[in-house]
């Protein structure tokens, strides 16, 4: 099997497999581990194809990121949020940081793993642990696994 040839240095490729790497968005962490990419004896790194970084972004935001216990979102110029499962509403603080573990595969690609941290909020009422808002969760995503692909040296696709 032959691969695109590096990017960078149009060397020959082979696939590689990222043991992990992190980054950061305001209060949430991503980590992917054990993510296939291609290398050249160079040791330059890219995305098996162009597009594997939007699919990977689009699968956390639309199927991984959906399943997340989440609160809900009230309030126009003062937010609040309430707890998922009861109503109740929820506190400013965050009671601790957990991460949760997405296990991938997309397509062509072996399986690997994500990990997003994040802050919770333990409901008072039901003591269910959840995010404050799927939406917080979203609109940081992009910009943390930017971050994760930076870290590992791989350039934008
Ligand atoms: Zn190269
Ligand atoms: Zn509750």
């Amino acid at each position: 099997m032959t691969f695109r040839s590096c990017v960078r240095c149009r060397g020959a490729t082979r696939s590689e497999v990222l043991e992990r790497a992190a980054g950061e968005a305001g209060p949430i962490a991503v980590a992917v581990e054990g993510m296939p990419l291609l290398a050249c004896d160079k040791g330059h790194r890219q995305f098996l194809q162009p597009d594997f970084p939007r699919r990977l972004l689009e699968h956390l935001l639309e199927e991984d990121e959906g399943r997340l216990p989440a609160g809900e979102e009230k309030g126009l110029l003062l937010k609040h949020y309430h707890c998922g499962q009861c109503g109740a509403r929820l506190t400013a603080q965050a009671d601790h940081q957990a991460t949760f573990r997405f296990d991938l595969a997309l397509e062509d690609a072996g399986p690997f793993r994500v990990a997003l941290t994040a802050p919770v909020y333990r409901c008072p009422a039901c003591a269910r642990d959840q995010v404050h808002s799927l939406n917080e969760v979203r609109k940081r995503t992009p910009e943390a696994l930017t971050h994760v692909f930076q870290a590992a040296g791989i350039p934008p696709a």
